[in-house]
């Protein structure tokens, strides 16, 4: 049933009133988000600053204050993340969804830049020892939900620098490290302790681990790369992405010759592709399906092709080829889409009898990833993490991210958060967090875009593409300017929530609506439920869909 109401339908089939009321609704972007991001909260900071009362700069320390509630990496999220959030945004099909990747990576750089720190609210009663094993996105987000709890908290990572893939896998070109630095750094000066160069497992046994914390959170990632599983793999000229792309960031890149080619369709594939072309290669990516199933970022693939990778597509790789020099090429059979497999993505088959041959001097193989913990005892191997409720192993071991299953960065974030809350709970005998949203999803229809002024969409801004491979590090994305921010901030149609249109109050009867004297975000007007007459002009009017027909009453 649709929350609009319809005068019309309402008379005609009930012949008698039902009172309005006010009802948050979860918006589609944060419905999309893996990590629930309030994006309607904290662009509505920016766009409703006037109504609220406060300067440009006081609305984007509180936008940003909020939006790291959940997300303490929003310059860099915004920077990387595919945004599945601005795939339902409900501007979308009126001049184009609301730029919130590029929005949430402006209010990044705002915290950055004016060195604002995160927020933490110290309970003195919780003193029990945390350790984390693992500094990526996932374990820095556990580490930080708790530290701002007030727990201690150390963190064990195997590498000299903390942050995972994103500082030892990611493109400066997509991800300047002064970036994460800058975002890691605001974690740790939450007084939590990173402990580098030790590696769990090994220079400390796992037991011992246990014994030292009241808690362990396990985000240690998909470290193994997958292997081809090819004639010809093992041996010289044969490298995975993951250990590629690592490289270069260590500066201990390794020769690749002329010719590269790259197997794979996912971000990892992508990276080192592009990052093959910026060493001077002439690069051919192999993927064994098409272009539109790739799981890499749409954008980042066309930016590959700007950059000149060729794309070999219904290709997969039978043979590694080696002279005694090394790689010659590699021997391609050519597939087809067949029956969708598990996932409901067509099914690759080889075509008979067609193959042909790609000459390279260097194949990187980019497949896949999976986890390796060695010295885990039971957790011994290459087997994903099979957490239960909000990443629970048992009741003082917890995990998230990639080490129990693939995904992307603010999903790994999400469950270091989710697993943080979860932890927090039964360390102070609290009801667990809810697993269900509270609020009703949005209906799509109770949305008036006619009410909003057409706006186009804006764009982060690009260096010229012609400097993308001689400048090869630099960054490509540029942030956008406060004045496009706040334009964009406005374009949000805060869907579900009042923003303080006053529609209702305008064509309400005199005690309908009261304005609130301290107006929020979210709250302008009072309703009085007895002043309500039931003509339902109110939820007629309201074009973001926070009002409605009063539950269990009327139609
Ligand atoms: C090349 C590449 C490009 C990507 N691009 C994107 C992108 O554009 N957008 C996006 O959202 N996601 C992207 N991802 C995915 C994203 O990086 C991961 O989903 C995310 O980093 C997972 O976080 P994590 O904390 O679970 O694991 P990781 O980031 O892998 O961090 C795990 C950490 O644990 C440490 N560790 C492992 N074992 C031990 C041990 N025994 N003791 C101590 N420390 C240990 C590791 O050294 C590492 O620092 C990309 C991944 C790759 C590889
Ligand atoms: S984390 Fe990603 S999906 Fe979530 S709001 Fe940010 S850009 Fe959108
Ligand atoms: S218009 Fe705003 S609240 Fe609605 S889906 Fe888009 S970003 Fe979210
Ligand atoms: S009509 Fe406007 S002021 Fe009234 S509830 Fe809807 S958004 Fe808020």
């Amino acid at each position: 049933m649709s929350t609009k109401w319809n005068p019309e339908e309402a008379r005609s089939e009930q012949g008698f009133w039902t009172p309005a009321q006010q009802r948050e609704k979860t918006p589609p972007c944060q419905a999309q988000c893996p990590n629930s991001g309030d994006v309607r909260g904290w662009l509505g900071v920016i766009a409703q600053r006037d109504k609220l009362g406060i300067s440009l700069e006081e609305a984007c320390d509180r936008a940003w204050r909020h939006l790291v509630e959940r997300n303490p990496f929003p310059a860099t999220i915004g920077r990387i993340c595919p945004h599945p959030c601005e795939s339902l945004c409900s501007r979308a099909a009126k001049d184009g969804a609301v730029s919130i990747n590029a929005m949430e990576r402006f209010l990044g750089d705002w915290g950055i830049e004016r060195s604002l720190a995160l927020p933490s609210t110290p309970d003195a009663a919780c003193t029990e020892s945390i350790g984390v094993i693992g500094s990526g996105p996932a374990g820095l987000s556990f580490a930080y939900q708790m530290a701002r709890r007030g727990y201690p908290v150390a963190v064990y990572e195997r590498r000299m620098e903390p942050g995972g893939m994103l500082r030892h896998a990611i493109p400066d070109y997509r991800l300047p490290r002064g970036v994460l630095d800058a975002e890691i750094r605001k974690i740790l000066d939450l007084g939590v302790v990173l402990r580098p160069q030790v590696e769990a497992g090994d220079a400390i046994s796992f037991e011992e681990l246990r014994k030292r914390h009241r808690l362990l959170f396990l985000g240690m990632g998909a470290q193994a790369a997958r292997r081809l599983r090819v004639a010809g793999e093992d041996g010289p000229g044969v490298f995975s992405g993951i250990e590629y792309l690592t490289r270069r960031k260590h500066g201990q890149l390794p020769a690749i010759g002329r010719r590269v080619a790259v197997v794979g369709g996912g971000n990892t594939a992508i990276d080192a592709a592009r990052s093959a072309r910026r060493d001077g290669a002439e690069v051919t990516l192999l993927y064994r399906r098409t272009r539109g199933e790739m799981p890499a970022a749409a954008h980042e693939v066309a930016d590959a092709l700007a950059e000149g990778v060729r794309f070999e597509f219904l290709a997969a790789p039978s043979r590694i080829l080696r002279d005694d020099q090394g790689v010659t090429g590699v021997e391609v059979q050519r597939m087809r889409l067949g029956a969708a497999d598990a996932d409901g993505r067509p099914r690759p088959e080889p075509v008979p009898s067609e193959i042909f041959t790609l000459e390279a001097d260097t194949v990187l193989a980019a497949v896949s990833q999976e986890p390796s913990w060695p010295g885990f005892g039971a957790a011994d191997g290459h087997d994903w993490l099979h957490t239960v409720a909000n990443g629970r192993l048992a009741d003082d071991i917890w995990a998230g991210g990639d080490d129990c299953g693939p995904g992307i960065a603010s999903r790994a974030i999400a469950q270091g958060r989710l697993a943080a809350e979860a932890a927090h709970a039964q360390l102070r005998g609290l009801p667990p967090p809810p697993s269900q949203p509270a609020r009703p999803a949005l209906d799509p229809a109770s949305i008036e875009p006619d009410y909003h002024a057409s706006q186009p969409r804006a764009h982060a801004h690009r260096r010229p593409q012609a400097e993308w491979l001689t400048r090869p590090e630099v960054e490509i994305d540029q942030t956008l300017t406060s004045e496009e921010a706040c334009a964009e901030a406005a374009r949000c149609m805060s869907c579900g929530l009042c923003f303080g249109c006053q529609q209702c109050f305008m064509y309400c009867n005199a005690s309908g609506f009261t304005r609130i004297a301290s107006a929020e975000p979210g709250r302008y007007y009072v309703m009085a439920l007895e002043a309500c007459e039931g003509c339902g002009k109110c939820i007629e009017l309201c074009p973001c869909g926070y009002l409605e027909a009063r539950d269990g009453q009327g139609w």
